[in-house]
């Protein structure tokens, strides 16, 4: 019989549902929770998801919910309320529907989907996020983490500094917008450590150049150095990995110029550079349903009782049984 996997997405601001099959999404409903100011509240966001989580999930399954094999969800990481509210829905959906659970890593998620829509087969992948940004390549049973970031992550600091010169959530997008205008650089403080980066100095020291230079200057001087910064770790990472291949994943691999960036990296080193179409990219409850699906053929499943969240739950905590 055919697998197909329900899967559910809530780890933040995006509340997704989708069925996959072995060969593609059958199914997808999404709900995105935009805060009425500020950023992204937990609490609020949390309430939106519950608000809209049974009509999601129905919706889901009318268009594509024959014979439901297990279903999955996001354990972590992400904000707590969020991934409660979200948790509760898939045991619910579980019990009733009699299949087995699973909980799936968030950001294992984004690499699988991207595994899977794209044809990468053993990336050094740049995950970048709002709340996230790492560096990461298979090894020996789990994804490694190679780099990543020591305070916050880079979607976090795009939308910080936009929200700060009066621009709406999510500010990474005006942010590329606005750097399109810019006429010249001014610098700001790049910082790697290592192999690791930080994001929340850039924020603080791009707000203060505002006060000698153009918006659209800050904005463009922000994204060049922050993407040198994720364009350097990763390269470092692929030449200590010698893997062949890059893949971008994550919200803020949306963005054109850092994309840019990578691909001339790629060229330059004469290997792969691999980016999932956009509905891959952002958080989204197909990639959530493909994990699911990788780890239930594997064998793997969670039992409810210990399905409890966890809103820290990094990446190389997890074992890969699927490949
Ligand atoms: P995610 O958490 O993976 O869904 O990604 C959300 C983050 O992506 C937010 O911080 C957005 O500001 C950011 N983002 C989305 N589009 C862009 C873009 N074009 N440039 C920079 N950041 C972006
Ligand atoms: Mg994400």
């Amino acid at each position: 019989m055919k697998i197909s996997i329900l899967g559910l997405e809530g780890t933040a601001w995006n509340l997704s549902a989708a069925i996959v099959d072995e060969n593609d999404v059958i199914a997808e409903t999404t709900a995105t929770y935009i805060p009425a100011s500020g950023g992204i509240h937990p609490r609020e966001a949390a309430q939106h998801h519950a608000n809209h989580i049974a009509d999601i999930v129905r919706q889901t399954l009318k268009k594509g919910g024959r014979n439901i094999s297990a279903v999955a969800f996001s354990i972590g990481p992400g904000l707590g309320p969020c991934l409660r509210t979200v948790a509760t829905a898939a045991r619910a959906l579980a019990l009733s529907l009699e299949v087995p659970l699973i909980g799936v890593n968030h950001c294992i998620a984004h690499i699988e989907v991207g595994r899977w829509k794209t044809p990468a087969k053993d990336p050094v992948t740049l995950y970048v996020s709002g709340a996230n940004s790492q560096v990461l390549a298979y090894r020996k049973g789990r994804y490694r983490v190679f780099g990543e970031t020591l305070d916050i992550g880079i979607g976090n600091a795009l939308d910080k500094f936009a929200r700060s010169v009066g621009l709406s959530h999510p500010g990474g997008p005006k942010v590329e917008e606005l750097a399109r205008q810019a006429k010249q650089y001014v610098p700001l403080p790049y910082t790697v450590k290592g192999m690791d980066f930080s994001f929340s100095g850039l924020t603080t020291a791009a707000q203060e150049a505002l006060k000698r230079a153009a918006l659209p200057d800050v904005c463009h001087s922000f994204q060049e150095t922050a993407f040198a910064m994720l364009t350097e770790v990763t390269e470092r990472a692929v030449a200590h990995t010698g893997k062949n291949e890059v893949l971008l994943a994550g919200g803020v691999g949306a963005n054109l110029r850092l994309r840019e960036m990578l691909a001339i990296m790629c060229e330059d080193r004469g290997i792969k550079f691999y980016v999932p179409e956009k509905r891959f990219m952002g958080d989204n409850g197909a990639m959530i349903a493909y994990l699911g699906l990788l780890m239930y053929k594997s064998g793997y499943s969670t039992p409810v009782p210990d399905s409890r969240v966890n809103p820290g739950f990094r990446p190389d905590d997890a074992v890969v049984t699927w490949q």
